[in-house]
């Protein structure tokens, strides 16, 4: 039968049927170094062993988790107060590392009327946003309908809320998965194994954020390709003037031009900037 593996503890594969049946299962062979929670994986139900593993499509390297569908970069409007400049640094991070984002904005129920002005640029810019309350349960069906069928992986600053929503991903799983996973403890003393949990109908969501260190970009990216990881200034990427355009000060850019009539958002284009000399520096030592 064929699985996905949600986790692993002292020896044990615990792997989950389509129908969210979990088999804890031992493993034949030295495949045992290899394989993650998201891996598909072949087992033999009745003796309960796990045979082999599929081809997989990705592979995030802290926490470690296969077939990654997509990141979900949690912020929240206030404690820590939002701060675009950061989201942006976080959307780069995840597009440039290959993986869908979805940008899910939290506590809601600290928001003032009209909150969501503030972040139409993003929805221009072609994100998707969900706009919600762990605490006051706002849109978070919503949210979860989005995250179904797919392996997720949450990451955001510190504070956002990303814990008291996986601990409502917990509350919200059924009596089979549920007697596996037990509610997160908040602590660094405590390292665990990554673990899938299950969300309410199909998919999966990491148990630990991805992404944790996000004060400054340390990530390897040449400052001509910073453009490709905005999506609304990665549109004109070949419509400059010059080959190749920075879009900072050439003549002929389309992207300056859009800027100043205001299809393009000045705060984005602003932190694009910004981005872009940080990596030339960075570059300039090296
Ligand atoms: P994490 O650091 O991202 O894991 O954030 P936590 O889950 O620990 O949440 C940080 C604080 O925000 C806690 O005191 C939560 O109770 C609070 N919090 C979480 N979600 C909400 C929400 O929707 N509204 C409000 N007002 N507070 C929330
Ligand atoms: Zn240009």
């Amino acid at each position: 039968m064929k699985g996905i593996l949600i986790k692993s503890i002292g020896g044990f594969f615990f792997v989950a049927s389509r129908s969210k049946e979990i088999y804890q299962c031992r493993i034949r062979g030295k495949i045992r170094e290899k394989i993650y929670p998201g891996d598909y994986v072949e087992i033999d139900k009745e003796n309960k062993i796990l045979e082999d593993y599929y081809p997989r499509n990705n592979l995030l390297k802290r926490p470690k988790v296969a077939n990654v569908d997509q990141v979900v970069i949690m912020h929240s409007i206030k404690d820590p107060e939002f701060a675009p400049s950061l989201l942006d640094r976080f959307l780069l991070l995840v597009e440039s590392s290959g993986f869908e984002p979805l940008i899910v904005i939290n506590k809601i129920d600290q928001a003032e009327v009209g909150f969501e002005a503030d972040f139409e640029e993003y929805k221009e810019a072609g994100y998707e946003l969900h706009f919600i309350s762990v605490k006051e349960n706002i849109n978070l069906d919503k949210l979860f309908e989005r995250l179904n069928d797919k392996i997720n992986v949450l990451t955001g600053p510190s504070g956002a809320g990303k814990s008291s929503f996986l601990n409502k991903v917990i509350e919200n799983a059924d009596l089979r998965t549920a007697a596996v996973s037990k509610k997160l403890k908040k602590g660094v003393h405590t390292t665990r194994m990554v673990e899938l949990l299950s969300l309410p109908n199909q998919g999966w969501v990491a148990d630990t954020p991805g992404f944790s260190s996000m004060t400054k970009i340390n990530f390897e990216i040449e400052p001509e390709d910073l453009s490709w990881y905005f999506p609304e200034i990665a549109q004109y990427n070949n419509d400059c003037k010059f080959n190749r355009c920075s879009h900072l000060h050439e003549p002929g850019c389309v992207v300056q031009k859009k800027v100043k009539n205001g299809e393009i958002s000045e705060r984005r284009y602003k932190s694009y900037k910004q981005i872009y000399n940080e990596l030339e520096k960075k570059e300039r030592r090296y």
